[in-house]
């Protein structure tokens, strides 16, 4: 069988060779069930992607899509006996400065995207903490999110358009460079967060806005958890702030030790805010968060309208997940809730790291109300390890019955699949189920993912 799919590819698209195929086995959640893959296709065009697909669904051979494989739920882990059709040598950008668009192949990283746009005075604003690693296609796939979205929104504000390869090899065109279009059914979101199940998206049409202007930027201090999640619906409930980011103390901590930056060690909580309206708005609303975070008990607080001074926080925030790593394996979570209930969430986080003894830290992107609560621990120990998975299900199940979600940004992948119905119910699960039944039925597209 793949003998035929070699022969209708140019060489070396197909990889077979064992070590490659191994580095693809996992994504960033390293999923110790991963298979390992019959090949590693690596097309560079659309034509090359439905090839694929119309040799899986002759042949009902399951095809995971990859973009860079930083995904944090399991979504690209690789099946036995199955493709990885990794995105990784699609990468063509075309930027249009007049429609303010971008039409951008998947394999191209976020952080390039950036910069090819800012070369023409634009910006892509969605930005994952992973923006230097993970792909564009990725980010469509799974409608990452990121530090700014709290004001700029996630991934799919910013998709006018997608060509998509369909799991029978059909290449659609949904959408395109225009700022308002509503005919037929709103095809182009239905792929956005799907995860690589419905299809595989070969390109996006981006929309692009002026670039962001200079931020103030504001840190704060605490000590308490619960004290600086009060501030974020305080501040939510009255300004738009461009960022609004928490970390606890074990992911200061986690930091300093790489960084070296003189964060303050003892403080239970720590929030980098900012805000990037033009002049003296942006000032101003620095300054009432800063006054918020002394209201609600800032142990110290510190702003700064110098950008390089305010990105070093920046940085030291998005550094949390590989700093935290550093202490043990993670089994990372991506739940969140309607903000009232934030201080809630990471009480209860607290309680079951208690109750379960396990080392779980907390960072999370406040203002949206997502949080990543990091639950640390030694696969060598078994007790522990199970301890650990346990509490990754309780967080899940407190999420839901604060009213929130299992994923905020990452995904359902692999992982977090068990907890789906709990949270969306048993007829919205049948209608997704029924949607992928109808673009997907040999169900050869991510199978065991996300649905
Ligand atoms: C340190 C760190 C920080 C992170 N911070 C954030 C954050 O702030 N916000 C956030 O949202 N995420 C974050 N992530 C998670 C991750 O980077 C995002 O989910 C990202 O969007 C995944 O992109 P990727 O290219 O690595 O995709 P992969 O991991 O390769 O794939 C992710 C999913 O998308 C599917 N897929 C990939 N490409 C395609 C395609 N072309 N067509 C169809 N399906 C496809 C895969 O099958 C899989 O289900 C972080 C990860 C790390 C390691």
């Amino acid at each position: 069988m793949l003998s035929e799919l070699i022969a209708e590819l140019p060489e070396g698209v197909v990889v077979t060779d064992p070590d490659i195929l191994a580095s693809y086995r996992q994504d960033r959640a390293a999923d110790p069930s991963a298979g390992t893959p019959l090949a590693v296709v690596r097309p560079t065009r659309t034509e090359e992607v439905q090839t694929v697909l119309r040799w899986a669904s002759a042949h009902r051979i399951a095809v995971v899509p990859r973009g860079a494989g930083t995904g944090l739920s399991g979504g690209a882990t690789a099946l036995d006996g199955g493709v990885v059709l990794s995105t990784e040598k699609m990468r063509d950008i075309v930027v249009d400065p007049i429609t303010r668009t971008a039409v951008v192949q998947p394999g191209l990283l976020n952080a390039e995207v950036k910069k090819a746009v800012a070369a023409h005075g634009l910006w892509y604003p969605p930005d994952p903490s992973s923006y230097e690693i993970c792909s564009i296609g990725g980010n469509v796939a799974t409608n990452a999110g990121g530090l700014c979205c709290v004001k700029y929104g996630v991934t799919t504000d910013y998709i006018l358009g997608l060509q998509v390869v369909l799991a029978d090899g059909t290449a659609v065109r949904l959408g395109g460079p225009r700022l308002k279009d509503v005919a037929g059914l709103s095809l182009t979101k239905l792929f956005v967060g799907s995860e690589g199940t419905l299809g595989v998206v070969t390109e996006a049409t981006l929309r692009l806005l002026p670039p962001q202007h200079p931020p103030c930027t504001v840190v704060a201090t605490f000590d308490s958890v619960e004290a600086a999640a009060s501030a974020v619906v305080k501040i939510t409930g009255t300004i738009r702030p461009a960022m609004l980011e928490f970390m606890d103390s074990v992911a200061i901590n986690a930091v300093e030790d790489k960084l070296r930056m003189g964060l303050d060690r003892t403080a239970a909580a720590m929030m980098v805010a900012a805000s990037d309206d033009r002049g003296a708005a942006g000032a101003d609303d620095a300054a009432f968060m800063a006054a918020v975070f002394t209201e609600h008990g800032a142990t110290e607080v510190f702003s700064t309208a110098d950008p390089d001074e305010g990105e070093a926080f920046v940085a030291a925030r998005r550094f949390a997940i590989p700093a935290v790593e550093a202490k043990g394996t993670l089994l990372l979570e991506d739940v969140g809730v309607p903000l009232p209930a934030l201080a809630a969430l990471v009480g209860g986080v607290a309680e079951i790291a208690a109750q379960r003894r396990v080392l779980i830290s907390v960072i999370a992107h406040a203002g949206d109300g997502n949080t990543h609560p990091l639950i640390v621990f030694d696969p060598s120990d078994a007790d522990e390890a199970q301890r650990a998975q346990l509490a990754f299900g309780e967080i899940m199940d407190l999420a839901i019955g604060l009213g929130g979600t299992i994923t905020g940004e990452h995904g359902v992948g692999r992982l977090k699949r068990p907890w789906l119905a709990g949270q969306i119910g048993p007829d919205a699960l049948a209608l997704n189920q029924r949607i992928k039944q109808a673009l997907d039925p040999l169900n050869i597209l991510n199978p065991g993912a996300a649905i």
